[in-house]
């Protein structure tokens, strides 16, 4: 039997429909919006383009958001005081630095400015650090893993106890939601491009999440059966006959997979639809925060 597929967008547009609703009251309660202020430096355009989706959420939503957008060319100290600026402005809640930074800026430094209280993009290493602690909680959790640990809970299986291996263990996706997972007591493996046996290492897993950034490159066959499936890849592959010439698809080779899964995600529909949900959803519980306190 094919693997059930979570679908990321009616996930989304409920939690989205919450939101909205939750904002609507906020403002009703204290007359102001959640604000999300977005730190943009460069003009690549791939971040140009999330930069205007997380926005377009926040407006569907009811969310305050600005952009500042500097130059590539900005020194350590600009790109900081933007920060700053933010932490500053108590119309603002919620602080998103769109990665990746040009090479010669010092993202640490400049993640490590965010304030705790609006770090609603989970990034400060001192959220990440209590992520993997015992005893401890962040005050925000990532977008993006936090919408995988989501989408896991839509299939209903208990987490507790089983095994999981994560592949990828980027800052912003792999080794968050490993810590995650952990967190919620799955027993967990985190591979990376110098895992040996992979494909070995993957069909123990009852839960995989595909993090890697390699259009297809998880094959059906190292799926164990009934195994739930976690694509967080977006890569984009030519195609002429599709309109734009290119379309998306995951890290899982998507029709093998199905095949032998108990639960998949689809690429587009699946992660991506979430990590804006959460984004949305990290800046009004900052909001809440500090207009009912
Ligand atoms: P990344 O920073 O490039 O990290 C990729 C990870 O995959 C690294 O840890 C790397 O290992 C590992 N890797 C690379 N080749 C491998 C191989 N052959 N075998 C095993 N592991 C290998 O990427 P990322 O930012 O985490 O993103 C991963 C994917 O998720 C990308 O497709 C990205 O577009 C997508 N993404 C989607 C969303 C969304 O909202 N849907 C959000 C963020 C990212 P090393 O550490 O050893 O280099």
């Amino acid at each position: 039997m094919p693997a059930k597929i979570i679908d990321g967008r009616p996930v989304a547009q409920r939690i989205q429909g919450e939101i909205k609703r939750a904002v609507e009251d906020l403002r009703a309660k204290s007359g102001a919006a959640p604000g999300l202020g977005v730190v943009l430096v460069g003009d690549d355009p791939a971040s140009a383009m999330y930069v205007r989706m997380k926005r377009r959420a926040c407006d569907r939503a009811g969310l305050r958001s600005e952009a500042r957008i500097l130059p590539a060319a900005s020194t350590q100290a600009e790109v900081e005081d933007a920060v700053r600026a933010y932490n500053a402005d108590p119309s603002i809640h919620g602080i998103l630095v769109q990665l990746p930074l040009p090479d010669h800026i010092n993202e640490e430094a400049v993640l490590n400015e965010i304030s705790l209280a609006k770090d609603v993009d989970g990034i400060h290493p001192m959220n990440l650090g209590r992520l993997g602690m015992r005893g401890r909680e962040p005050t925000f959790t990532p977008a993006t893993p936090t919408g995988v640990m989501q989408l896991i809970a839509e299939t209903g299986e208990a987490i507790e106890g089983l095994r999981a291996v994560v592949i990828g263990r980027s800052n912003i996706v792999g080794l968050p939601v490993a810590l995650m997972l952990a967190k919620a007591n799955a027993t967990v493996t985190i591979c990376h491009s110098r895992t040996r046996d992979l494909p070995g290492t993957v069909r123990a897993a009852d839960i995989v999440v595909a993090a890697v950034g390699r259009a297809e490159y998880v094959k059906g066959d190292w799926i164990k059966p009934g195994a739930i499936v976690i694509d967080v890849g977006s890569n984009s592959l030519p195609d002429p006959d599709s309109e734009k010439g290119y379309r998306y698809v995951g890290d899982v080779e998507f029709e093998s997979a199905c095949a032998v899964a108990g639960y998949i995600t689809k690429v587009p529909g699946g992660v991506g639809p979430m990590t804006i949900t959460m984004l949305l959803s990290n800046t009004l519980k900052a909001a809440r925060r500090s207009l009912e306190a």
